[in-house]
């Protein structure tokens, strides 16, 4: 049987496992979602796959979950990365959710001239990463790091990792463009754009690989999510 509550738990999980779980997850049971113990829950962690599991003890307080039998072996996404520059904070909410959903094995928000926003909720936008991994069914929640200068992330660019620049000086050219393989990282700017010294840096770096998303010029959410999609078709988990 599929348990249709899938919960995250940052605990190892094992046959016989008690998970305490944490004070929201026994709100949104108990109060919520009035279940009582008995209740059947999926539970994943990140490393041990996802496991069947049974509500315990709970009240509004507290809640024990009793770890069965592991339902799914552990699944890492392919190492994508994805880097954006954050906008308004409903979209920003949407970007990191969807990035979850489509596979982004880490989320880098990055600040550029042109960034609409100076700071970011990261316990936020992890806990917006986390709900929707356990609503797609994965068994892994991609890592949000803090809001990191563009300059920076370049500075310290890992040997070997291909980026992928989502470029909409790039928006006519109609070619679909080979993409490079993992470990990459796709890049998607901010609704005013990049600037022209980042352009010229960008162009001149070692790793870059300049796409084009088509003849409109997207907004930045609409892009993320066609650049996840887009890599994961072709050298992502989507073959
Ligand atoms: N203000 C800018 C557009 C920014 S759109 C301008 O008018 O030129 C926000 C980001 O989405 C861009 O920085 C880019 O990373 C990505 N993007 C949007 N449309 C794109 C396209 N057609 N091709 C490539 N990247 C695109």
């Amino acid at each position: 049987m599929r348990a249709k509550i899938r919960l995250f738990v940052e605990q190892p999980l094992g046959a016989g496992q008690e998970i305490a779980l944490s004070q929201d997850q026994a709100h949104y049971l108990v109060s919520v979602m009035r279940k009582g113990s008995g209740t059947p829950l999926a539970l994943f962690n990140g490393r041990d796959g996802e496991w069947l599991a049974e509500l315990g003890t709970a009240s509004k307080r507290g809640a024990v979950a009793l770890c069965r039998a592991q339902s799914a072996t552990q699944r890492l996404p392919p190492d994508l990365w994805l880097l954006f520059a954050p906008i308004k904070k409903a979209r920003t909410d949407f970007i990191v959710e969807k990035a979850a959903e489509l596979g982004a094995a880490r989320i880098i928000p990055v600040q550029t001239e042109f960034t609409n926003s100076e700071r970011i909720r990261q316990d936020r936008l992890q806990a917006h990463a986390t709900e929707a991994a356990e609503q797609c069914g994965g068994t892994y929640v991609p890592q949000v790091a803090a809001l990191t200068p563009l300059a920076k992330v370049l500075d310290t660019w890992p040997e070997g990792r291909a980026l992928v620049w989502a470029d909409e000086a790039l928006a006519e050219t109609a070619a679909p463009q080979p993409l490079p393989p993992a470990p990459a990282a796709i890049l998607i700017g901010p609704e005013g754009g990049f600037s022209a010294a980042e352009r010229a840096r960008l162009r001149a770096f070692p790793a870059i690989h300049p796409i084009s998303l088509g003849p409109r010029i997207l907004r930045a959410d609409t892009a993320a999510v066609a650049a996840l999609a887009l890599w994961q078709q072709a050298k992502g988990d989507w073959q």
